[in-house]
């Protein structure tokens, strides 16, 4: 495994992190369980083959995820990194923000968490939650009682608000230590202030590497995009990550053994691209512009519908056919769901909720009307 200096956090991280929100998991008379015996092996395989880093959440997995790992990482919690979240809708009045960090504690059952993080935050909740309500330094607090090692932000906004967070954050006298955001050979969006931050001594990890699955699937892209054959298009991916000397760390929301042993493999290769190579993803990558017009990465923040429209899984379809060319397979996919009774937008009740919800601002109603036109006539 390879490690890097994560900022000046004083820690040094590797360069996969595990990110625990795609746990395997089953239903059992209408409840969601996490199935542990699975998550336990593929965790303790990480810790084996050197990841030290485990991003979790509260809402992860149907609220299962923070315990799933708690219970995983018995035996060696102390010599790993976890990272976990503070949605910050709970913090209404003085005192939230340790209630739901002691809350997130008993869940991993541990004493203390290595990386709290805002969670998914944009300039506007910045200045209207964390400043109004100066959470920094209630966090700041909760440091000071060993409870947090590192207080930290994860991100969905314009690129440039990463840039206003952490001068602010800086100001207040409470600097953020580490950013957590998308980048990925599709979305370069974040880059410039990726180096920003590395500059001002943050961590920094990708979250979606793998472009939310979409460079996960076998395609010839990597191919296409570097000219050397077998490099599997999520090789290349995270090889585009972790060749960025600004990132620190991809996260990888990994769902079985296979990807653990593939990710964890790929992170501990240090054969980067050479010059030849960089210009030539470089050139590339300016053709797969053009396969970015639709940009869903799965992330479920849309979900549930109300009218059980399977939003992420139709844009998936899509994908499969408009990023990977694999058309017959989404036309599949397509007939499979329909067949399924599959919810469509004509069955939207137009609430926008999954609009308000989407970090990437898609425009869901629109984008599935345009999508399920074409997937029907492939
Ligand atoms: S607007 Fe339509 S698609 Fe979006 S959450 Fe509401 S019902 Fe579902
Ligand atoms: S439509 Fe938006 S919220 Fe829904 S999965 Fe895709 S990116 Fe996430």
């Amino acid at each position: 495994m390879n490690y890097r200096k994560f900022g000046n956090t004083g820690e040094q991280i590797s360069a996969l992190g595990f990110g625990c929100m795609r746990f395997p998991e089953y239903e059992q008379d209408g409840k969601h369980f996490v199935d542990q015996d699975k998550v336990d092996e593929m965790i303790r395989t990480a810790y084996e083959k050197g990841v030290n880093y485990y991003d979790t959440a509260p809402y992860y997995c149907n609220k299962n995820s923070e315990a799933a790992l708690g219970r995983a990482v018995k035996g060696f919690r102390d010599k790993i990194l976890i990272s976990t979240k503070l949605p910050l809708e709970v913090c209404r009045k003085e005192g939230d923000l340790r209630r739901q960090l002691e809350t997130s504690l008993a869940n991993l059952d541990t004493d203390h968490v290595d990386f709290y993080h805002f969670w998914g935050i944009n300039k506007g909740a910045f200045e209207d939650v964390i400043m109004a309500q100066d959470l920094l330094l209630q966090a700041q607090k909760c440091k000071e009682e060993g409870l947090i090692r590192h207080i930290s932000f994860s991100f969905h906004d314009a690129p440039l608000s990463i840039k206003h967070i952490i001068d602010r954050s800086i100001e207040r006298g409470i600097p953020m230590e580490s950013i957590l955001c998308q980048y990925n050979l599709l979305d370069r969006s974040n880059e410039e202030m990726l180096a920003y931050a590395a500059g001002k001594g943050l961590g920094t990890v990708a979250m979606g590497p793998v472009g939310g699955g979409r460079l996960a699937a076998p395609t010839e892209l990597g191919e296409k995009l570097t000219g050397k054959a077998n490099l599997p298009t999520y090789a290349l991916a995270f090889k585009f990550c972790l060749g960025n000397p600004d990132l620190c760390c991809a996260l990888s929301g990994m769902q079985n053994l296979d990807m653990v042993e593939k990710n964890t493999d790929l992170a501990s290769d240090s054969t980067g691209f050479s010059e030849e190579e960089w210009k030539q993803l470089g050139e590339s990558l300016e053709q797969l512009k053009k396969f970015n017009e639709l940009y869903c990465t799965g992330c479920k923040y849309c979900q549930p519908c109300p009218a059980n429209i399977q939003i992420p899984h139709i844009f998936n379809m899509y994908t499969h056919h408009n990023v990977y060319g694999l058309s017959g397979h989404a036309k599949w996919m397509y007939g499979e769901y329909v067949k399924k009774d599959g919810k469509l937008i004509k069955d939207c009740l137009d609430c926008g909720k999954c609009e308000k919800a989407c970090p990437q601002h898609l425009k869901i109603r629109e984008e599935l009307r345009r999508v399920e036109d074409i997937l029907s006539k492939l």
